[in-house]
Order: structure tokens, then C-alpha cells, then sequence
């Protein structure tokens, strides 16, 4: 616990769980119901009952936002259309497919457990709760989406936007991850055992479109009457925020390979990892007063074996992780001695610039390719 954290009063949080009656919580569901019919958001995976399409979309949803998954999920069905498709792809045609989308442990955890479907459930997803959660990359609120869309079972969700429309409901007075169980407990209590497809979506969409971070437009919510914060005019200050860390910068020296033939050296990273599997200009983080040039022919002799010569810049990249920031510094080099050996990565290889596109890169890298074709 950081200091912050234990400086701050802790609330017995016990009484918050609302106790409603049978009248009052089959109201309230339906007033959420009714809205949803009128104003929820007509989504390709709310047209479908395959558990398996619904599960491609709840994992992509998991940290990107609707209007990037949309293209995405429509070619991933057309390139993988069945559970049995995906197992039996290989990996890199699955990380390919993913391209662009990040956080790509989820991509390689999707085709563990579609494999993990096939082989074990005979490529028909569990319904039973206790054997989703076997699934590689399925959590309870992922397990929860997929199974009540695709089979209307009464399994509460607890995503991003739910713990927030929760906790402004019952005016949780700390911040959501620090009353796990007790939002649970309240999604729970609040989902009709017969419209639990419906409902769950409806609580999605009510904090996607509605209930928003910041803002929220409570005259327009169908909750308004009993939500705790709005009664109490603390919707702006509720959830209470995170005490959060610094955010670390990175800068990072890359290197774009040149051989005698007009190829580019790339490598494929170890499986395991932020960016595991996918293919990447090799490079790596720059020391105290190291420049970018000595920092790219050190690490490049470490992961590869090999001596370059660094030349011109090509481009400079900032990008954005959850939990860290990149700069990424990307110089021309010229390849003089050694054979590049796999040391830190799993393979490597000469390609020319055309032939990059057949890869899976992370975003950052694939700015790097347009450079390159521009260049
Ligand atoms: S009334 Fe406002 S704060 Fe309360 S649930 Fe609705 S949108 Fe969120």
C-alpha cells in the first residue's frame, strides 16, 4: 500500500451494498430496460447469439474502444468465421490479424483457448462459469459478457464503465478497485435472473454513452432517481480517482539494418511479454549519458552478435503505453561484421522493404515501415 493510500480514512463500506425489495429492484431493472430498447447501440456482436463471435468482441473491447474494434472485428470473422479456424492458424497469422490493435497478449491468449475449446469442449464453448474461467485470457467480467450474450445466463460483468456507473449509483466513497467484491456483489444483486443478455449490455452501453468519466448527463439517465451521487450532486467528483504513479519515459535506440543486398535486419520477439511474438527494428533502451548512436551499436552487438555503423536518423516516434511512455529514436545503420544471431529474440531475418507488410509489428514499428517506403 503506498502512503497515499494508507493515509486516506477507510470506510466501513459494508452498509453501501443497497438492499432493494423485490418491487423496487424489478422497477428499477425495467426502467434500464426500457431504455436500452429505445437508445441502446446497435453493434454487430449484439446481432449474433455465437458464443464464439461474442467472445472475439468482449476481447477486444477489453481496453479499446468500440469504434476501432468495429473494422477489426468484422475482418478478424472473416479471416478466422469459427473457434475451429482460429486453433488451427498459426501464430503469426493470428498476431497479423491483430496488427494495430495492441496489448497483444490478448491475441495470443485467444488462440491458446480457442485451442483450448477445440481439444478440451470438442470447439463448443463451456457455458458452466468455472470452466470459462479456464480459458486462457478470460477474467470473471469477460466470462460474464460472453455468457450472458450468447446464452442469456444470469453471470454479472464488471468492466471499466460499470464499476464507474456503480459506484456513482451507491456513492462508493473510495475508488472502485479498492471495493472489488462489494461491486460485484451489486452487479450481481441487480441482474434479472430472465434478461440478463439484455441487462448486462444495457449497464455497458448506459456507461459508455451516458454515465461518461466526465460529464455525465444524469438528466438524461433512467437512473437518475436513485442514483446516490446525482441526489447528492457528486457525480463529477465520483468514483473516487486512483492514487496513481508516475509515469515512466523510456527513450529507445533503433536501428534500421541495411545488408549489401537492400535488406533490413528485423527479429521476432520472445513469446512471452507486452508485445510477445510480434516482429520489430532491433534497438533497446538508452543508459544515463549514453547517446542514441552508442546505445544502438551496443545493444545491437548484445541481441545480435553483429557490428553496425549507425548513420542518418530516420525518424523520431512518441508513443503511448498504459504504463509507460516510448521514445522511440530510429537511425539508418549499415551492417559491417558477424552473422546476427537470435541471442535476446527468437528469430531473425533479412527482408526487403516490400516484404516487411507480411509481418506482425507493433504500431510504433509500423510508423517506421512508412517511413521507410517513403524514403
Ligand atoms: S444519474 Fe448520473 S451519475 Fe448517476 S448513474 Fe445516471 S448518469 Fe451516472
Amino acid at each position: 500500500m503506498t502512503k497515499a493510500e494508507s493515509s486516506q480514512p477507510q470506510a466501513d463500506i459494508t452498509p453501501l451494498v443497497p438492499v432493494w425489495d423485490s418491487d423496487h429492484l424489478t422497477a428499477f431493472q425495467q426502467t434500464l430496460l426500457d431504455w436500452y430498447a429505445q437508445h441502446g447501440r446497435k453493434l454487430p456482436w449484439r446481432e449474433t447469439r455465437d458464443p464464439y463471435a461474442i467472445w472475439v468482441s468482449e476481447i477486444m473491447l477489453q481496453q479499446t474502444q468500440v469504434k476501432t474494434v468495429l473494422p477489426y472485428y468484422k475482418r478478424w470473422l472473416l479471416r478466422f468465421p469459427t473457434v475451429e479456424a482460429l486453433a488451427a492458424a498459426d501464430l503469426q497469422e493470428v498476431l497479423k490479424g491483430w496488427q494495430g490493435l495492441g496489448y497483444y497478449a490478448r491475441a495470443r491468449n485467444l488462440h491458446r483457448a480457442a485451442q483450448q475449446v477445440v481439444q478440451q469442449h470438442g470447439g463448443l464453448f463451456p457455458q458452466d462459469l468455472s470452466i470459462v474461467l479456464t480459458l486462457a485470457g478470460i477474467g470473471r467480467t469477460t466470462a460474464g459478457g460472453i455468457l450472458s450474450a450468447a446464452f442469456n445466463l444470469p453471470v454479472p460483468i464488471l468492466d471499466g464503465n460499470v464499476k464507474r456507473v456503480l459506484a456513482r449509483l451507491i456513492a462508493l466513497p473510495l475508488p472502485p478497485n479498492r471495493a472489488l467484491s462489494l461491486l460485484w456483489q451489486v452487479s450481481e444483486q441487480l441482474l434479472p435472473i430472465d434478461r440478463a443478455r439484455d441487462f448486462n449490455q444495457a449497464l455497458m452501453d448506459l456507461g459508455a454513452t451516458i454515465c461518461t468519466p466526465k460529464q455525465p448527463a444524469c438528466l438524461l439517465c433512467p437512473w437518475n432517481h436513485s442514483c446516490r451521487a446525482y441526489q447528492t450532486h457528486m457525480q463529477n467528483e465520483l468514483p473516487v480517482p486512483e492514487a496513481r504513479a508516475p509515469i515512466p519515459h523510456k527513450q529507445i535506440g533503433v536501428a534500421v539494418i541495411w545488408n549489401d543486398r537492400q535488406q533490413i535486419l528485423i527479429d521476432r520477439r520472445r513469446p512471452e511479454g507486452l508485445l510477445g511474438g510480434l516482429w520489430e527494428f532491433p534497438g533497446g533502451k538508452i543508459e544515463p549519458g549514453e547517446t542514441v548512436a552508442a546505445c544502438i551499436r551496443r545493444e545491437i552487438q548484445e541481441e545480435l552478435g553483429i557490428e553496425v555503423e549507425v548513420g542518418d536518423h530516420l525518424i523520431t516516434i512518441d508513443h503511448a503505453y498504459t504504463h509507460f511512455h516510448v521514445t522511440l529514436n530510429v537511425h539508418h545503420c549499415r551492417h559491417i561484421t558477424g552473422e546476427p544471431q537470435p541471442i535476446e529474440c527468437d528469430e531473425v531475418r533479412w527482408v526487403t522493404v516490400d516484404q516487411l507488410d507480411q509481418f506482425p509489428f507493433p504500431k510504433a514499428n509500423v510508423t517506421i515501415i512508412e517511413a521507410l517506403k517513403k524514403y
